[in-house]
């Protein structure tokens, strides 16, 4: 099956228009070696270094896709459109509006977007895509987040690693879907004859700018705090919420991209917010993580409110604000092994 490539800075492409047109949706998070050298030529380093470096991959890899869709994800990456027009070698290129509100006005002009972009693939690909098809792409996708809602709930109770997960979900944005149920089925079956939650790891929330490669959660893991909830694209906001059936199946991916819990790109910032309070009264939590990536300031913005909310309900935080190295930073280590400590004090 052709692989189709997506660029979004959070989870708003709706992947299953392409399910539906018989392609493979591949997320674009960029190469393992966190290279942007390529990027840099054409976006100043003092934007996220996340955006850079897809840019890099497809810059890399674009030979290797049909085409490319990009979403409207957050301000800094909104505009980068031009530069990819201009820069990636592709044989088809669309930016799809991703409405940052949610109302019944978003709505109806996502469904509009939604449609524009069927008629546009449709076009491209001389290939007809029906509402039958696309109602098969909604039960591909929400069997895989069903299954990967059983999955993020072992992580409270059983012995799973931050980077096991991560990488997990990540599998699941990058691969054919046909590939992905049996994979997750023998993933469930190991993760349930897991030991149980080690005493040693203490339960954290995680939260801020996408994560996109496994060494953050290893340097989570190594200071012994264990993930056990989030709302990061490659985590919760990618499975959390089914898509709707009860509509036309155009309506239904609509409003289910609307629903998600929400990014720090949204309008308002409160959903966000109530989604990790809720996690946090609900879950044995006994911190949240909140890190950016150097010059987010989406998800920096939000940071006071995030720490004031938190306080009401006596939730320890801490914020930090990464580089995007394959190095581990030590300084930031020693930050998260002081907050260890006072998690341990609470305990
Ligand atoms: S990390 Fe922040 S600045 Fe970068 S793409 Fe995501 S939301 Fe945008």
């Amino acid at each position: 099956m052709k692989t189709f490539a997506y660029f979004d800075s959070s989870h708003e492409f709706p992947e299953e228009i392409i399910i539906a047109a018989q392609m493979n949706p591949y997320k674009i998070l960029g190469k393992n070696d966190f290279s942007t050298e390529l990027a840099d030529q054409y976006i100043p380093q003092f934007m996220c270094a996340n955006a850079r470096s897809f840019l890099n991959q497809a810059l890399e890899e674009s030979s290797k896709w049909e085409g490319i869709a990009i979403a409207h994800g957050c301000d800094a990456t909104n505009r980068q459109f031009d530069i990819w027009e201009q820069h990636v070698q592709t044989p088809f290129l669309y930016y799809i509006h991703n409405p940052l509100r949610t109302d019944r006005i978003a709505q109806r002009f996502f469904i509009r977007e939604i449609k524009a972009m069927i008629n546009a693939l449709e076009s491209k690909y001389r290939i007809k895509i029906t509402l039958d098809q696309l109602e098969k792409a909604i039960q591909v996708s929400n069997n895989i987040k069903i299954l990967l809602q059983s999955l993020s709930q072992l992580r409270i109770i059983k012995d799973i690693s931050n980077s096991e997960y991560f990488n997990v979900v990540k599998y699941c944005v990058q691969n054919p879907k046909e590939e992905i149920i049996s994979y997750l089925n023998s993933i469930l079956s190991d993760w349930k004859t897991r030991n149980s939650f080690p005493i040693n790891k203490i339960p954290i929330f995680l939260t801020g700018s996408d994560i996109t490669h496994a060494l953050w959660y290893e340097l989570l893991e190594k200071v012994n705090l264990r993930v056990v909830r989030d709302d990061l694209t490659i985590g919760e906001r990618y499975f959390a919420t089914l898509i709707p059936t009860d509509k036309d199946p155009i309506s239904n991916i609509a409003k289910y991209y609307l629903n998600i819990p929400r990014s720090s790109t949204k309008h308002p910032t409160n959903p966000r917010i109530n989604y990790i309070l809720k996690a946090c009264k609900s879950e044995k939590i006994h911190g949240v993580v909140s890190q950016i990536i150097k010059y987010c300031e989406t998800f920096a913005y939000d940071v006071p409110f995030l720490k004031s909310q938190l306080e009401v309900i006596h939730i320890p935080v801490i914020h930090v604000e990464r580089e995007f190295t394959e190095n581990i930073d030590q300084q930031i280590s020693t930050r998260l092994e002081a907050f260890v400590e006072l998690l341990e004090q609470n305990r």
